[in-house]
């Protein structure tokens, strides 16, 4: 994807500061701290179009960016603080919920895990929340220059196995080496309905 443009648009809470639904739309979920601003900033070729969230929980907003004027990526806050309170953790929940099931132009989600941690609860449910909204998800396992090769498969398969998954729905990444960045965006460029964005990205 040769990207020409990547611009801020907005950051919402509710529907109605969303933009509008003219663009189809991928939003990228995680834990806090997992790669997720790092595999945007580094799909759209720029630095610093998200800000890396050192601070735990602060970034309780849909923020959305519109990309060289066709499609629409949209950060969704991180989750998984054990210090967030209760009330932030019900209204994260009600946000992403709102966005997830009212959203028409949301063609997928890119989901985020670190490819050295084995997937909990946490990353289940929402996988499952996704999959009953028949939702495309994207599985991301970043971070994967923190693990031989030999290492990643054995990761792979285990998260495989805990996510139950079929075989090479999860892609494996690295914002270090770009290891798998073709291969998020061939996913991406499917969901979107632009199938050949992957092809000049490289
Ligand atoms: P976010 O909270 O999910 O947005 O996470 P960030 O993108 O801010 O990343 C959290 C930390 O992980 C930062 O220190 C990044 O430099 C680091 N990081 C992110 N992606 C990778 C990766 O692919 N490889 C390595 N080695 N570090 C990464």
């Amino acid at each position: 994807m040769i990207i020409k443009s990547a611009t801020f648009t907005v950051s919402a809470t509710r529907p109605s500061n969303y933009p509008p639904e003219d663009l189809p739309e991928i939003a990228f979920a995680g834990r806090s701290n997992v790669g997720k601003s790092t595999l945007i900033n580094k799909l759209v070729n720029r630095k610093h179009l998200v800000k890396t969230s050192s601070t735990p929980g602060r970034t309780q907003l849909l923020n959305f960016f519109t990309i060289n004027n066709t499609f629409v990526f949209v950060d969704l806050p991180g989750y998984g603080y054990a210090r967030v309170p209760e009330r932030v953790k019900k209204n994260w929940g009600k946000m992403i919920d709102t966005y997830l099931s009212t959203r028409s132009t949301l063609k997928g989600v890119v989901l985020i895990l670190d490819i050295r941690r084995t997937p909990r609860d946490e990353e289940r449910n929402f996988l499952a929340w996704i999959h009953q909204k028949g939702i495309t998800a994207i599985l991301v396992l970043t971070k994967a220059d923190k693990l031989s090769k030999t290492k990643q498969k054995k990761q792979v398969q285990e998260i495989e196995k805990s996510l139950v998954l079929h075989p090479d729905e999860l892609i494996c990444f690295s914002a270090k080496t770009g290891q798998g960045l073709a291969s998020v965006w061939q996913a991406i460029g499917y969901s979107i309905g632009q199938p050949d964005a992957a092809e000049a990205s490289l």
